[in-house]
């Protein structure tokens, strides 16, 4: 039975590690303590950039959990089976959610709020929608020229990875400091109290 539930969603700008928060996550309505944490995070070189110089200890930790997958232009962590025999992101923690602080997490888990919540159906959302998606275009038109250019040399994940993320970080510095200056013309951060019919357990849609 749907039931109407009152939640604030806010824009974080901080640049390259924007992020997006979501007080209905607190209690998802999908009610099994994992919301949409079954999903596989992928890790691409400008979060490892990010990482080298916030939290150099977690790259360690990523490339030691059970399961990762390793290719050339990113880094997966692998879902694994969870007791009740659905997926769970092996970052989960059934207490306490993401174990990653919001700018440690890579794109898609700063970013993705489900559809239920219509964040971008709210009036004035419409210019976070045009911020989230330049971001996402800068960053990925990054992503691919690091891949590339490294590339060339022999240097990837999968030949060197902490080789490869020394040069990428070198050359971020080098060719794009100030891709996202941008980001400094919207707000620091923007609030905004919503109000959505729900629908409870698997038939709120992820
Ligand atoms: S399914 Fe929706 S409400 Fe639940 S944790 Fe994910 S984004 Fe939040
Ligand atoms: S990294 Fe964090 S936010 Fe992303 S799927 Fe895993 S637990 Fe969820």
């Amino acid at each position: 039975m749907k039931q109407k539930r009152e939640f604030e969603v806010v824009f974080h700008n901080l640049g390259l590690r924007s992020w997006i928060e979501c007080t209905l996550c607190w209690n998802c309505p999908r009610e099994d303590d994992k919301g949409c944490c079954y999903y596989n995070p992928t890790f691409y070189p400008l979060d490892f950039v990010y990482l080298l110089d916030n939290n150099p200890r977690l790259i360690d930790a990523i490339f030691k959990l059970p399961r990762v997958t390793v290719l050339e232009k990113y880094v997966g962590v692998d879902r694994t089976e969870d007791k009740d025999g659905a997926m769970l992101c092996q970052l989960h923690s059934r207490q306490g959610g993401c174990q990653l602080a919001a700018d440690l997490r890579e794109s898609v888990c700063r970013i993705y709020i489900c559809p239920g919540c219509g964040i971008w159906e709210e009036a004035g959302a419409e210019a976070w929608k045009g911020f989230f998606d330049r971001l996402d275009a800068v960053e990925q038109e990054i992503n691919q020229h690091l891949s590339a250019i490294l590339g060339e040399k022999g240097l990837n994940f999968k030949t060197d990875p902490r080789g490869f993320i020394r040069e990428a970080a070198a050359l971020y510095r080098e060719k794009w400091q100030g891709a996202f200056d941008w980001c400094e013309e919207y707000p620091r951060e923007q609030r905004y109290q919503l109000s959505r019919e729900v629908d409870w357990g698997k038939d709120w849609k992820i």
